[in-house]
């Protein structure tokens, strides 16, 4: 049987430690990815945060690449 109070507990943590390691992190390399449908961003390639939208001429080359 799968607890739900305990699975959403457990997920709480992950999500913070997600957070923790973004915020630690420098972001160094970034890439452009969609993050999700009409959502592309440049992501950090270490710890996957959504930072910043590409402008109009970046977005060109990333789906020219396709
Ligand atoms: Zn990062």
């Amino acid at each position: 049987m799968i607890d739900m109070n305990d699975m959403n507990k457990r997920l709480k943590e992950i999500e913070r430690e997600i957070e923790d390691y973004q915020t630690e992190c420098k972001h160094k390399n970034q890439i452009i990815k969609t993050v999700k449908i009409g959502d592309t961003r440049w992501v950090c390639d270490k710890c996957q945060k959504a930072l910043s939208w590409p402008t109009p001429k970046e977005l060109n080359k990333f789906f020219d690449k396709k």
